[in-house]
């Protein structure tokens, strides 16, 4: 049976001043039914421009995606709008991603409205289930966006984006403009209505101590390119790359026996505008020597964990002394 979802070298360019900006530069990988991909990085590594990129938000410079085994790179418009309906997406800040206009009912109505065959009536019905669902209180059905806290506006996206019963969603930062204690109550109710809907989740995001608890598979990008990709206990157990070791040695892990070392990442960030062919961390790795220059490959260690470094191996074996 098919992924439900499949990229393969997936490459999105950006014009920029003479040269081309690598925001996604040849990635693949696979996500099934009911399944949850992290994907990390820090900003401007290209993370949220893949996910825009995989629901035609933007359209691909190269490569191909495939859903339910159907390759939709190249969509009708016909298609366009059927899979619309199939994957959808939550933002970052639901503030201004919602119409300060309209009230929780009408916002969560809107894609009913525009996309399902569904009577007002029903609309209207369908729209107080989604409320029901979200964890929404029916008082606040005539409340607008900037009557509620920043947990019910996140809770009005992801009822927009169920509206339409999707198979995917990408969900780019919804935490991170929350307090703590919301976004526990957020991921909690996504992992129930994944269980629930037998939902996949694209789950972006630069939070590390998040991305382990939700997802099945994480992938790290750096500057456009997926540097590793494991499961997820597998990623946090025997981390490979350095730019992933680097990430996780600052995700607070409480021990008793003290705190772990933090790599601190010296050197500048490379840009990712008409990039050398050789490792795109090199100036910031303190491993890199002269052989980092020449282009490397996805390499699969082990069922499922693929690493991108020249010396993985090296700086494996000297794990204890090296960091
Ligand atoms: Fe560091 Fe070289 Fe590996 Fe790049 S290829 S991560 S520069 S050791």
């Amino acid at each position: 049976m098919p992924a439900l979802l499949e990229a393969r070298n997936l490459k999105k360019y950006f014009k920029s001043g003479g040269g081309l900006l690598h925001a996604v530069d040849d990635i693949s990988f696979t996500l099934e039914d009911g399944k949850t991909l992290g994907v990390v990085g820090e900003s401007g590594c290209g993370k949220s421009t893949l996910g825009r990129t995989l629901l035609h938000l933007l359209d691909a410079t190269d490569g191909q995606i495939f859903f339910e085994g159907r390759d939709i790179t190249n969509p009708t418009k016909e298609e366009r709008h059927a899979f619309r309906e199939k994957m959808q997406i939550i933002f970052q800040d639901p503030f201004s991603s919602l119409n300060p206009r309209m009230s929780v009912s009408n916002a969560i109505m809107e894609p009913l409205i525009l996309h399902s065959k569904l009577g007002k009536d029903d609309i209207r019905a369908e729209t107080r289930k989604l409320m029901d669902t979200v964890g929404i209180a029916r008082r606040f059905e005539n409340a607008y966006p900037h009557e509620l806290d920043g947990g019910r506006r996140q809770r009005i996206g992801i009822a927009r984006a169920l509206a339409l019963r999707p198979k995917f969603i990408v969900c780019d930062e919804p935490v991170s403009a929350l307090d703590v204690s919301i976004q526990a109550q957020i991921i909690n109710l996504m992992l129930d209505l994944q269980e629930e809907r037998g939902l996949a989740y694209m789950f972006v995001t630069h939070d590390l101590s998040v991305v382990k608890y939700i997802s099945n598979d994480i992938m790290v990008m750096y500057l456009g390119q997926m540097v590793e990709k494991a499961p997820a206990e597998e990623l946090f157990r025997n981390t490979l790359h350095p730019y992933t070791k680097a990430l996780l040695s600052a995700v607070p892990v409480p021990s008793l026996r003290g705190k772990k070392k933090r790599i601190i990442m010296q050197g500048e960030l490379t840009s990712p505008v008409n990039p050398k062919p050789g490792c795109r961390f090199m100036a910031r790795c303190q491993y890199a020597s002269e052989e980092c220059e020449r282009p490397q490959n996805l390499e699969e260690t082990s069922p499922g964990h693929f690493v991108s470094c020249h010396k993985y191996k090296e700086i494996d074996a000297a794990k204890g002394d090296a960091v």
